[in-house]
């Protein structure tokens, strides 16, 4: 499959557009300055300097779909033109206010309401720290001793999370949990996997992510697999390589433990094949999302869907990118008939600058990656300047 087309990839953006994503990539090219404008960022937010103004119109625009759910559903109607779908991605993370959260959920819950009833919206997703800090889905999960009103946190936690997925249950809406931290997915897991077993009872509704990266993950898929046969209910598994890469190093180098990463690139590589692979020998009972910027994951899983007779336009299967990101896979991949999502984050640009820092750094810290993003995005400016 033909994956450079740069026409396909950027049709749906305007000269304009397609001129401040070639200035985006060229700035955060350099890790200096993406250091630096990360820096600056974090300290402006700390004496409550008003930023968003400067981080809209440079990285805001380029990676996020708008700053409420009506301008993200305009965004992904557009890309919607080019056969790509999206998933409204509300952009809180590590929440810490109960009255904040409440909100966070009925935004969750409206993106859910929007997704079964809007053609350009495949899936819905949330972050299970968009329901508690980090810090305190940390603690709720490992304490042993947890007080009395530890206790009834966790189980309001619990409630508020499965009321999430039984919402997105009773409106046939396909929902995506996030992966975040080591230290704490364990326990996302079987809440996940509690939510998958009522949940999933006629089809893959509820979706687990499984962070490639991490060297338990293909014995834990094997496991998911077996159970859902045991207890007839459908997988659904969304697999990622992982976003937290040095962080968990460092975490697991200061605690003294294994750490919970493949040591090499290639073992990961090498995970995320097979467990694509795996789920594909099982599709009877599963559904699969390759969420991905890599070129060769996303044939190894087309050439994957070939093979075991999964339509096109299945809906057991999708390949999603993020917005802002590798859009000639998106687009190429779409043009040629599959399934094909982005993740749309959304919100007041002041709540996705946690998002946005990571995408900077996470394309300054990637040689490969960035160089890639400006490349392709330089070569379809050449080509309209030519024409
Ligand atoms: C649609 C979508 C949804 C996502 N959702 C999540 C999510 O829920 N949770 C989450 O954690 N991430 C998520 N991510 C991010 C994802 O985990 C990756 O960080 C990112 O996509 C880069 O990996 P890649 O497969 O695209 O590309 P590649 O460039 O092929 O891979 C880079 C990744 O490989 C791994 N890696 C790199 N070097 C090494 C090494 N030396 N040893 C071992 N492994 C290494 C790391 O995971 C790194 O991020 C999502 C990404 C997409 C596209």
């Amino acid at each position: 499959m033909e994956l450079t087309n740069t026409k396909n990839a950027f049709e749906y953006k305007s000269d304009k557009e397609l001129k401040k994503a070639l200035r985006l990539f060229k700035l955060v090219k350099n890790k200096h300055v993406s250091d630096f404008f990360a820096g600056l960022t974090l300290i402006a937010m700390k004496f409550r300097i008003p930023v968003a103004w400067l981080i809209k119109p440079i990285m805001f625009d380029h990676f996020c779909g708008g700053e409420n759910s009506e301008e993200a559903i305009e965004t992904a109607n557009n890309l919607w033109k080019y056969n790509v779908s999206s998933i409204l991605d509300f952009a809180v993370e590590g929440q810490v206010d109960d009255k904040i959260v409440e909100q966070t959920i009925e935004e969750i819950k409206n993106t859910i309401s929007l997704a079964s009833k809007t053609d350009s919206l495949t899936f819905a997703a949330f972050k299970p720290t968009a329901l508690a800090s980090h810090e305190k889905l940390h603690h709720l999960a490992t304490s042993p001793n947890l007080t009395e009103k530890e206790k009834a946190e966790k189980e309001k936690y619990e409630e508020r999370f499965f009321s999430i997925c039984e919402f997105a249950a009773q409106n046939e809406v396909k929902l995506l949990v996030d992966a975040e931290e080591f230290v704490y997915q364990f326990y996302v897991d079987e809440l996940v996997e509690k939510a998958m077993k009522k949940l999933n009872k006629n089809k893959p509704l509820i979706y687990t992510t499984l962070q490639m990266y991490r060297h338990d993950r293909l014995d834990y898929l094997e496991g998911l697999i077996e159970d859902a046969r045991q207890n007839n209910y459908y997988l659904g598994v969304k697999f990622v390589r992982g976003a937290y890469l040095e962080k968990e190093r460092i975490l697991a180098f200061k605690e003294n433990r294994q750490s919970p990463i493949y040591e090499t690139k290639q073992g990961t590589d090498d995970a995320f094949d097979k467990g694509v692979e795996m789920v594909f020998e099982n599709i009877d009972i599963c559904g699969i999302f390759v969420g991905t910027h890599n070129e060769d994951s996303v044939i190894k899983s087309i050439n994957l869907a070939k093979k075991y007779n999964v339509d096109k336009n299945d809906d057991r299967f999708f390949v999603s990118q993020l917005y802002g990101m590798s859009d000639h896979i998106s687009f190429n991949v779409a043009k040629e008939g599959y399934n094909v999502a982005k993740y749309l984050p959304y919100g007041p640009v002041k709540v996705a600058i946690p998002y946005l820092l990571r995408r900077a750094q996470e394309n300054s810290a990637m040689a490969g990656q960035t160089g890639r993003e400006l490349k392709f995005v330089k070569l379809e400016w050449e080509r309209r300047k030519n024409n």
